[in-house]
């Protein structure tokens, strides 16, 4: 039968298992760090992007809060210098009411406008309501001018104005007599409610929050979803924290503790003014698109992880079902041999004797003879026959016969073959042969002559035969098989020759022949 299937060996399997194994997972592993890592950027650059746009949003506020206070400190300016043009004291009342009153009119940022005198009386505002009897002389701002040379416009606040009731930061500016003394504050009331409408113009998010405060941390403004009063102070927040460690400007994560909100802060403080302004963007804010984004990304990758899993269990399952059908083919492969192997046999044996038929010897004795003939070496046969064996058939009944027969078979089977090659066949009837390959004439004799005594020893009663008991007569022929000279054929008949001979001369003996040449017959 001839290999139908390739085999790889064990070993070479578990090396292509292993090879998958470690590919797939190479695969795996790259596309897990890979995902991580771009996963890991994109936070990166979120959070890069966020500080970038608080940071430029808090310089931009805190430039509009220096551009406020330095356009009330002009209008101050424009006060003061009309209030100075004449000594405070002689400047009429109803007179500065109106030049206020006209200043105030296109300054929407502005609630008031207010000149006092040394004692924080006032003097005039710009608003319809006095009240003269009212003194800000208690006011930091007023005791910081009256003991200040100081001429450039001071931030205060968070106030709520005693004229206006609304929360303002104060501008102020030193008036003073003549002589260089003080002679009492011109004040603008920036309304809080100025910055907190021009926050609300900007996207901070859901979260976010926009603060305005005085560096002692009061605040302004705290633009925010949850609402606290101005005035607040958040002088002990993470904030202040980080700006009295930091310096002026920075940016922090830093968890508010007005709402316990995680946010990204970007503060500065104004380079002029005791005021500091931040922009803050939460934390979940920020990462609510790369979060999208990232779950996406995962349940992705978890699509291609099981893709991978699956085509990983079928490649190992293919690889070992091929070792299984292999397996298989290989075991029924080798059942088929031994079958064939059985019925080979089968078909060489003769089944009364035990022994090789016929057919098995025909083909024997033409290979033998042929390597015989090849190797030069001698080929014997020995032919025996059952003497008067008609009438032992006709005395103790065929069964008897047959049972003589196998007799005779098993002394041939066991004396017979000195060698693996010596075949001992059922020639026909009661005839019997012994191949005998690689031996001389005198060899086969000898065998021959160990069989017929061997038989004699059975002791088979045949009162037929002489000497009461069943004998064999053989004749044996031996040749080194020439080509062209000496055929199978020949050998035969040699052997038949001698037998004839055996039984002609008395029976129960062994004769010998030699093979004739071609040529010669
Ligand atoms: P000889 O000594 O000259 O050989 O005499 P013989 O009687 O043996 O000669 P012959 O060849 O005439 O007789 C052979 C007999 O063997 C005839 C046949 O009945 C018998 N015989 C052949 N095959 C079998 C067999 O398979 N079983 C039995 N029981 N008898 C067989
Ligand atoms: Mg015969
Ligand atoms: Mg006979």
């Amino acid at each position: 039968m001839s290999e139908t299937t390739t085999t790889i060996p064990p070993e070479n399997k578990r090396s292509l298992l292993g090879a998958v194994a470690t590919f797939l997972y190479l695969i795996a592993v790259s596309l897990i760090i890979l995902v991580v890592w771009s996963v890991w950027q994109t936070r990166v650059q979120t959070l890069n992007q966020s500080k970038g746009a608080t940071a430029n949003l808090a310089l931009a506020l805190s430039q509009h809060a220096s551009n406020t206070i330095l356009a009330s400190g002009t209008i101050l300016r424009n006060v003061v210098r009309e209030v100075e043009k004449n000594d405070v004291r002689l400047t009429s009342p109803h007179d500065l009411h109106l030049f206020l009153k006209d200043t105030i009119v296109d300054q929407p940022m502005l609630s008031n406008l207010v000149v006092y005198d040394a004692q924080g009386k006032t003097v005039a505002n710009s608003g319809s309501r006095n009240s003269p009897d009212a003194t800000v002389a208690d006011r930091a701002y007023f005791q910081f001018h009256k003991d200040s040379n100081d001429r450039g416009p001071h931030v205060g606040g968070p106030i709520v104005g005693r004229l206006t009731n609304e929360w303002v930061m104060t501008v102020s500016l030193r008036l003073n007599d003549p002589l260089g003394g003080f002679a009492g504050i011109a004040l603008a009331s920036v309304r809080v409610d100025f910055f907190r409408k021009y926050y609300e113009k900007f996207d901070i998010g859901n979260f976010g929050t926009i603060l305005l405060a005085s560096d002692t941390g009061e605040l302004f403004v705290r633009l925010a979803q949850k609402d606290v009063p101005v005035g607040t102070s958040i002088a002990n927040g993470p904030l202040f924290n980080e700006y009295r460690t930091k310096g002026p400007t920075g940016t922090a994560m830093l968890v508010a503790r007005l709402d316990n909100t995680e946010r990204l802060y970007s503060y500065r403080h104004l380079e002029q003014y005791p005021l500091i302004v931040a922009v803050a963007l939460a934390k979940e804010d920020i990462f609510a698109t790369w979060q999208a984004q990232t779950y996406q990304i995962i349940s992705i990758t978890t699509g291609l992880l099981l893709l991978l899993g699956m085509i990983g269990f079928r490649l190992v399952y293919m690889i070992t079902a091929k070792d299984a059908i292999e397996d298989e083919l290989r075991s029924a492969k080798d059942q088929l041999q031994e079958l064939n192997g059985e019925l080979e046999t089968l078909a060489s044996l003769d089944s009364l004797t035990g022994l090789a038929n016929r057919r098995k010897f025909d083909g024997t004795l033409a290979i033998e003879f042929n390597r015989a003939l090849r190797n030069h070496t001698s080929i014997a046969l020995i032919m025996l026959d059952v003497d008067c064996f008609k009438q032992y058939n006709d005395l103790y009944g065929h069964p008897a016969g047959d049972e003589c027969l196998r007799q005779i078979g098993r002394v041939l089977r066991e004396q017979g073959p000195n060698r693996a090659t010596d075949l001992p066949a059922r020639y026909g009837g009661e005839e019997m042969v012994i191949l005998l390959p690689d031996t001389d004439r005198t060899g086969a004799v000898a065998i021959a002559e160990r069989i017929r005594l061997a038989i004699r020893e059975l002791a088979i009663v045949h009162q037929a035969n002489q000497n009461g008991i069943v004998t064999i007569s053989a004749g044996v022929a031996a040749c080194t098989p020439q080509h062209a000279e000496h055929t199978a054929a020949q050998l035969i008949k040699a052997a038949d020759a001698a037998l004839y001979e055996a039984k002609a001369t008395g029976r129960d003996r062994v004769c010998s022949n030699d093979v004739a040449s071609t040529s010669a017959a």
